[in-house]
C-alpha cells in the first residue's frame, strides 16, 4: 500500500523500550516529527542492561510473526541481530519440548523459527535503526507524569526532568508505551477522560532466570530445551526453559505459579529446575557453568486495559504492554507489540494521524494482534490454583480439552504440528486451529507412537553422556569465568 503524503503531525512517544521505537518506526513515515521520551537517564548504544528493564534479566523467546513484523517494520533489524550472535532457531525441530501429551518429534518440515538473544541485544538493534530515521528524536531523563488535555483532545503530556523542573510538551498525537506499569488510566481520569475497563487473569507466575555459559560445543546450533506445566492437572505449573543467546551463553528461565514459585537462592536453583515435569533441564545445567546470579520477577499479571472500548479523546493510543501485558511464559509479549506496531503504521497510511478518529480506529487495530495472545494465555492461565480472575466456564474447558487434544494429536501429525506452530510463532490466528482438517486430525489422533523420551540428537545426548560438574544441594561453582 502506499503511503498517504506525510501529515504535519507531531507525536510524542511515551517510553522508550521495544514497543516505543517499534511505535516510532511505525508513525515515522506518515508524521512531521516523532520525539521519544525515556525516563532513563541514558539508552545505551550498546546490546548492555539499562535501569528500567528489569525484564531483560528474563530469557526471551522472539517468535517468528515478531521478528517478521519487526522486520518489516525496520528492514535489515534481523541481520543486525544475527550479525552479533543472536540465533535464528528452526521451529518445530529446534526446540525440544514435553507437552502435556508427551515428547514432540523433530522430524517435521520446519515451518517457522525463533531467535535466540538477549532481550537487550533485541532492543538495542532495533533502537540504532529507529534512531537514524531522520524524523524521530529521543529525550531521555525524562519522566512524564500526566496528559494534558480534556475528555475530547489529548494535548500533550506533563513531564519531569532530572532537576525535577515540569513542564509541558505538545503533541497531536501520545502514544503511551510506558509498559506494565503505565499511569494512563489514571491520566485519562485526571484530565477528564473515560474510565478504562481492566481485565486481570494472574496465576501468581514468579520468575527466576539466570545465565549459563552453553557447554563447549553447544555454543552454536543448539535447540530450545522446554518443559512447559500442565494446567490440566490441577496442581501450580512449573515451566523451566534454556534458550541460546549470544556470547556462547544459555539464558535459562525457571518459573512456577502460585504455589510453586522458584525463588533467588543460587544453592537452590538446579533444584527447582528439577521440579519441572521432566528433569531434562536440570540435567543440562548440571553440565554448565554459571555465568551470573539469580534474578526474580513478580509481576507477570495477565492485564488487559480495554482503550479500545472506551470513549477515547482524540490524540491518545496506548501500545505493548501499557494496553495488553501478558503471562511472560507463552513469550508472546513482544511479539504482540510488534504485529500491533505494524497494524498501526497501516492505520496511519490510511488514515491522517490528525484527523479526527485516527486515535480510536488505530486502538482497534493495535487490539487484535494483542487479543490473540490474550486468548492464548487466559486459556490456560486460569485453570491453575489460586489464579486470580473469572473461574474457568464450561467453554473454557471445552477449548483446553481440545487444546490437550491437538498436541496429542501433534506427537504424530504434521498438519496439527504446522497449524500449533503456526499460532504458536504468532503468524495465524488461533482460528486455523478450527479448520475441518485440523478437527479431523485431532479427533483421529496421532499416527505415529508416542515417545518415551526426549527427542535428542546424538551431540546433544553427548553432553547429557558428560559427568556432572555439581550435584544437587551443592554450592554452585565460581560464577567467575
Ligand atoms: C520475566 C519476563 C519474561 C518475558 N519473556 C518474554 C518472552 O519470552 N517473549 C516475549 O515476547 N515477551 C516476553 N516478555 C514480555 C516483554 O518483556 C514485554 O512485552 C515488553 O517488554 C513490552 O515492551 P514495552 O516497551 O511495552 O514495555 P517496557 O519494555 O517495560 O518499556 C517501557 C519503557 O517505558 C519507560 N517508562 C516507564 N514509565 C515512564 C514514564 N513515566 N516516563 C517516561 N518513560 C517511562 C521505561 O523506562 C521503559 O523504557 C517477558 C516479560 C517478563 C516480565
Amino acid at each position: 500500500m502506499t503511503a498517504l503524503p506525510s501529515s504535519d503531525a507531531r507525536v510524542v512517544v511515551l517510553g522508550g523500550g521495544l514497543v516505543g521505537t517499534l511505535a516510532a518506526a511505525a508513525l515515522a513515515p506518515s508524521v512531521r516529527e516523532v520525539l521519544i521520551l525515556e525516563h532513563d537517564s541514558a539508552l545505551p548504544d550498546t546490546p548492555s542492561p539499562r535501569a528500567r528493564l528489569p525484564q531483560a534479566a528474563h530469557a526471551h523467546m522472539l517468535w517468528a510473526g515478531g521478528a517478521d513484523a519487526m522486520e518489516e517494520l525496520l528492514p535489515g533489524v534481523t541481520g543486525d541481530w544475527l550479525a552479533v550472535g543472536a540465533h535464528r532457531i528452526p521451529i518445530p525441530n529446534g526446540m525440544v519440548s514435553f507437552s502435556a501429551a508427551g515428547w514432540f518429534r523433530r522430524s517435521w518440515a520446519d515451518t517457522h523459527y525463533l531467535i535466540g538473544a538477549s532481550r537487550n541485544l533485541i532492543d538495542w538493534a532495533v533502537r540504532e535503526r529507529v534512531l537514524r530515521l531522520p524524523n524521530v528524536r529521543v529525550q531521555t531523563g525524562t519522566k512524564v507524569c500526566g496528559l494534558e488535555g480534556d475528555a475530547a483532545h489529548v494535548l500533550g503530556v506533563a513531564v519531569r526532568d532530572t532537576q525535577g523542573e515540569r513542564r509541558l510538551i505538545a503533541a497531536d498525537l501520545v502514544v503511551d508505551a510506558t509498559g506494565r506499569n503505565s499511569k494512563s488510566t489514571q491520566w485519562l481520569r485526571d484530565i477528564g477522560g473515560p474510565q478504562i475497563r481492566e481485565t486481570v487473569v494472574d496465576a501468581g507466575v514468579r520468575y527466576a532466570s539466570r545465565k549459563y555459559w552453553a557447554p563447549q560445543g553447544t555454543e552454536t546450533g543448539w535447540p530450545v530445551i522446554h518443559i512447559p506445566a500442565d494446567p490440566g492437572q490441577g496442581e501450580p505449573g512449573i515451566v523451566a526453559t534454556i534458550i541460546s543467546i549470544e556470547n556462547g551463553q544459555w539464558h535459562v528461565s525457571l518459573s512456577g505459579t502460585r504455589g510453586a514459585e522458584p525463588c533467588a537462592d543460587e544453592d537452590l536453583y538446579e533444584e527447582f529446575a528439577r521440579r519441572a515435569r521432566h528433569p531434562l533441564v536440570a540435567e543440562f545445567l548440571a553440565r554448565a557453568e554459571p555465568a551470573g546470579e539469580v534474578s526474580v520477577f513478580s509481576r507477570t499479571a495477565n492485564r488487559r486495559r480495554h482503550f479500545e472500548q472506551a470513549r477515547l479523546p482524540d490524540g491518545f493510543i496506548a501500545v505493548g504492554d501499557a494496553a495488553t501485558s501478558l503471562n511472560p511464559v507463552y513469550g508472546h509479549g513482544m511479539s504482540a507489540a510488534a504485529l500491533g506496531a505494524v497494524a498501526l503504521r497501516e492505520q496511519a497510511r490510511r488514515t491522517p494521524v490528525l484527523a479526527p478518529g485516527f486515535a480510536s480506529k488505530a486502538q482497534h487495530a493495535i487490539a487484535r494482534p494483542a487479543a490473540a495472545a490474550w486468548m492464548l494465555a487466559v486459556g490456560q492461565d486460569r485453570f491453575y490454583p489460586g489464579a486470580i480472575g473469572r473461574r474457568p466456564t464450561p467453554a473454557d474447558r471445552l477449548v483446553a480439552r481440545y487444546v490437550h487434544r491437538l498436541n496429542h494429536a501433534a506427537i504424530g501429525n504434521a498438519l496439527v504440528v504446522r497449524k500449533l506452530t503456526d499460532v504458536m510463532a504468532m503468524r495465524r490466528p488461533a482460528h486455523v486451529l478450527a479448520h475441518p482438517g485440523v478437527l479431523l486430525a485431532a479427533a483421529l489422533g496421532p499416527s505415529t507412537p508416542q515417545l518415551d523420551g526426549p527427542a535428542l540428537t546424538p551431540k546433544e545426548r553427548e553432553v547429557l553422556a558428560r559427568p556432572p560438574l555439581r550435584t544437587l544441594g551443592a554450592a554452585p561453582a565460581n560464577p567467575a569465568k
